[in-house]
């Protein structure tokens, strides 16, 4: 848990989020301000800035989560396809700065990422 961080807050239950999944160490949430229909966040818990912060646990945890809800997400809106990603520091776009996957659920002729 650190003081100010948005996603800290989520984690601790201080701050409400729609929780779709949960484990030990990973938490998945949808996003505030979607790009798509079913767009989710998927988050360890302990918090960490940059994907180069988190230890091999840490790592796999977070991908087989995202490897689990990926398929499950794009089902749930029925979607085409997932733009799966991570901004890693402020100039890639990361705002918040606890790490976080973007799951993204695409669909035919949406046209362009994110
Ligand atoms: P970034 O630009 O850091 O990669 O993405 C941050 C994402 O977090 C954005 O898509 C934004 O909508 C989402 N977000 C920011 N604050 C909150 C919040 O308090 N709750 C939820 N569920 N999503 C948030
Ligand atoms: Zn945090």
């Amino acid at each position: 848990m650190t003081d100010d961080c948005i996603f800290c807050a989520i984690v601790a239950g201080d701050i409400p989020a729609r929780t779709v999944y949960e484990t030990d160490e990973v938490l998945a949430f949808l996003d505030a301000n979607p790009l798509a229909r079913g767009h989710t966040l998927v988050i360890p818990k302990d918090h960490a800035q940059h994907v180069g912060d988190l230890d091999p646990e840490r790592s796999r945890a977070l991908f087989d989560a995202v490897s689990t809800l990926t398929p499950r997400v794009q089902a749930a809106v029925d979607a085409d396809a997932a733009t799966v990603g991570i901004n890693d520091g402020e100039a890639a776009g990361q705002e918040v700065p606890h790490v976080h996957v973007h799951l993204i659920p695409r669909f035919d002729g949406d046209g362009g990422g994110p």
